[in-house]
């Protein structure tokens, strides 16, 4: 009788599991390759926490030898969203997130899109019917949420089970009855679980779980004859031979129902890794990253806000093992590439996603660059998010690199460039076009500058002068204007003059760019020209002289 329902629910269903199974011969790896894959639904939405996943899935792949592949898992049409797929793809490819095979790539396990593989699933749900593991099920939605109220109301497990489960032993007539009354159903599976039973989760980042056994009757195809997502998961996993799931641990309490449907569809399950969320630290309290409160929860964020993809990858894979970092910083020349992870060194608990660590790995990975990479990098940036600021860094290339380079190689570098946006707020007093549109002067105007030393120092400023010679200058200007040569000096008697050299030194920064923090001074008149500093202190004065 079974078969006979089977072949009546689905006729046109005429491939066979074992002629499916023939397409998905067993992969070509070597021992031990982790064979997985990133499984994103294309709901709208790629956040950090998918990401994380699909770094750590390919990671564990590539260290292996293995394949990681992308499957479009767009059985839910209600929450799917336009243009979702595409956002998922750009985010791979931002983020240097490269797969084997799958979506659109194509590959010998495909096709990788959920939707075009229903047939597959209705041949697996043909087949438990004709062996009585599974069943059409013609509850309407009215019954299952009295039922459901009334499980609520009495404390008990939710879900159609036991003696809720109705249709369970439907005779082909009664079938065939509602069928002629084209009685919407979809397709549950039988479960053989016990409520007293208890299974073990054997999970590579947590440890074992233990968990209740699956005693509810789950759809396998909803009424559209569309798989669930367990259903898919169960089957696609098998023939792609995935052998290893990694995926968010919100995901735990449907293991028992995934157990038991590899159980009846006599498959040998994945092994798992279920990742932590990421957290965050709000008025003293841990939460997850939400959606609706954190701007950086979404991938798309970092393109935006100028934070290089290389280090959000850096980042990742400092929360995905936690000897990453202590590594990574004593072998500046090696990538993540070059880095083994282990599961043993995976968080098993909420994992706090801090952008303050974040913006500290930027500017340890900007520092390490070369000042022409960094210009390299951010052009593209600019070109998108700022074009005249792109106009500005072609015309002034040259200037911009060697502004970029000072103190680059020294054994402390500059870390004052965390984001791309950086690169010129902290420039800007490079461009006469920037410069004098702004109130460049605004911190200091009012304050008391020696002009006088100041003009003196454009005549006695030499370009070819070393850093000492260009120094020793200075000093000797203090000392024939009354300011003590040596901030030591100053110290044991102040009286005795106007100032310091310090004093003379910050005049000249304040006059050249505006700003009391720069890099290296010398530098910076090297590379903006003595007769420009001569010109912003007019300009200078002729702001003083409004005031
Ligand atoms: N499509 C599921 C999701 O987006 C994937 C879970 C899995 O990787 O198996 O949550």
């Amino acid at each position: 009788m079974n078969k006979e329902i089977a072949d009546l629910l689905f006729p046109n269903i005429t491939t066979t599991v074992e002629e499916i199974e023939a397409k998905y011969p067993e992969r070509n790896v070597k021992e031990g390759a982790i064979v997985t894959r990133f499984a994103p639904s294309p709901t709208g939405f790629m956040h950090v926490g998918n990401l994380y996943g699909a770094f750590i899935g390919s990671q564990l792949a590539r260290q292996s030898d293995g394949i990681f592949y992308l499957r479009i898992e767009d059985t839910d049409d209600k929450r799917e969203v336009e243009g979702a797929i595409e956002a998922i793809l750009n985010a791979l490819d931002a983020f240097d997130i490269t797969y084997d095979e799958g979506y659109q790539k194509g590959g010998a396990y495909g096709p990788y899109q959920q939707s075009q593989r229903v047939e597959i699933y209705q041949a697996y749900a043909k087949k438990l019917i004709s062996e009585g593991k599974a069943y059409p099920c013609f509850m309407s939605e009215e019954e299952i949420s009295e039922i459901r109220q009334g499980q609520e109301l009495r404390k008990e497990m939710i879900g159609i089970y036991g003696h809720y489960a109705v249709d369970r032993n439907l005779s082909l007539e009664e079938i065939k009855e509602h069928l002629d009354r084209h009685d919407p159903y979809v397709i549950r599976m039988k479960s053989p679980g016990d409520a007293h039973q208890e299974i073990v989760l054997h999970d590579l980042i947590k440890g074992d779980i233990t968990l209740p056994e699956n005693v509810i009757d789950e759809v396998l195809l909803k009424q559209n004859g569309v798989p669930t997502y367990h259903f898919a998961h169960v089957i696609d996993d098998h023939l792609m031979h995935t052998t290893h799931v990694v995926r968010g641990d919100e995901w735990v309490p449907s293991f028992p129902k995934h157990l038991q449907m590899n159980q009846l569809l006599g498959f040998k399950p994945c092994k798992y890794l279920h990742i932590a969320p990421l957290t965050k630290k709000e008025d003293g309290k841990i939460r997850k990253l939400s959606k609706r409160k954190d701007p950086e929860f979404a991938v798309s964020y970092y393109a935006e806000a100028g934070i290089p993809s290389e280090a959000v990858r850096l980042y990742l894979a400092t929360l995905a093992n936690s000897n990453f970092e202590e590594w990574y910083l004593q072998n500046p020349d090696k990538t993540i590439e070059d880095f083994t992870f282990t599961y043993k060194k995976m968080p098993t608990g909420g994992t706090l996603f801090d952008m303050e660590k974040l913006d500290n790995i930027c500017r340890t990975y900007f520092s390490r660059l070369t000042a022409a990479e960094v210009y390299e990098k951010a052009l593209p940036y600019y070109e998108k998010y700022d074009a005249p600021f792109a106009a500005l860094m072609n015309q002034y290339k040259e200037k911009l690199i060697a502004f970029l380079n000072i103190e680059r190689n020294s054994k402390r570098p500059r870390k004052d460039i965390a984001t791309y946006k950086d690169i010129k707020s902290e420039s800007t007093y490079l461009f006469n076009e920037l410069f004098y549109q702004e109130d460049s002067y605004q911190q200091i105007v009012g304050e008391e500058i020696d002009m006088d030393i100041l003009k003196q120092y454009i005549n006695c400023y030499d370009v070819n002068d070393t850093q000492d010679e260009w120094y020793q200058k200075i000093q000797t200007l203090a000392e024939t204007n009354g300011y003590a040569p040596t901030v030591k000096m100053y110290k044991e008697d102040a009286q005795l003059y106007k100032g310091h050299i310090g004093d003379i030194c910050e005049a000249i920064r304040h006059i050249l760019t505006g700003r009391t923090k720069t890099p290296n001074l010398y530098e910076l008149l090297q590379i903006i020209g003595i007769d420009e500093f001569a010109k912003r202190l007019q300009f200078y004065q002729e702001i003083v002289g409004k005031h």
